[in-house]
């Protein structure tokens, strides 16, 4: 018989990953006991963030740079090499058919993300699927993360649990700001990120 076993995967654009993302998927595993996380960076998102998101190599790159020293962290090209748009469902069906029925899935999100990838597409067989996390971030503490979770309850019966995590005030916008403006971006995310970063003129 084999044991069940509990995987997170990780969605984000993580252009670029910074400390945020990582103690996000850190606090996933140590709060609902998973076995690994997966770090998915995304194709093409398909709401345009207003400015246009960084060649997925580099993304991914970073992102593998980021995880490389956490046992208990893997990458996925998945949302990168699949053609077209990225929407979330499409990801989880292929995991959950990839991975097998002795694996529970358990999506990773932060608390100002849940509405935009429940509403992305087919919410209902997103949660069948998986168990949703959010997580708090500053601008969503517990309370709000909370209220949120139960209005979504409330309204459509979805079922989201809430994730402390260690506040970090950290964005890639921010991030993409500082780098443009010459500004300092340590201890915002990992140094072998920075040096990416640097050495190939990103964010400019
Ligand atoms: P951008 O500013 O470009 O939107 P971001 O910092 O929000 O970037 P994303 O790649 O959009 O990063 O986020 C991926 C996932 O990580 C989302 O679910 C997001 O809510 C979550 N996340 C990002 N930053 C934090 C943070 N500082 N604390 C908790 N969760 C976070
Ligand atoms: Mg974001």
């Amino acid at each position: 018989m084999s044991k069940i076993k509990k995987v997170g995967i990780m969605g984000g654009t993580f252009d670029p990953i910074h400390f945020g993302h990582l103690v996000t998927a850190e606090a996933a595993r140590t709060q609902f006991q998973l076995d690994k996380v997966i770090f998915t960076p995304t194709g093409k998102p398909p709401h345009k963030k207003g400015y246009s998101v960084t060649p997925a190599e580099h993304r991914y790159l970073m992102t593998m740079l980021a995880i490389n020293d956490n046992p208990f962290f893997e990458i996925s090209r998945m949302e990168i090499d699949r053609p077209g748009l990225t929407y979330t469902v499409d990801t989880l069906e292929s995991f959950y058919k990839e991975l097998g029925e002795d694996v529970k899935l358990f999506f990773i999100s932060g608390a100002d993300a849940v509405l935009d990838i429940l509403t992305w597409k087919d919410v209902d067989r997103v949660l069948s699927y998986c168990t949703f996390i959010a997580a708090t971030r500053p601008g969503y503490p517990m309370d709000k993360l909370n209220e949120k979770i139960s209005e979504l309850k409330r309204m459509y019966g979805w079922e989201v649990y809430p994730m402390k995590v260690t506040g970090m005030d950290i964005s890639s916008t921010d991030i993409r700001r500082r780098v443009r403006e010459g500004l300092s971006v340590r201890y915002l995310l990992p140094k072998s990120v920075e040096t990416y970063i640097q050495k190939n003129n990103l964010y400019r």
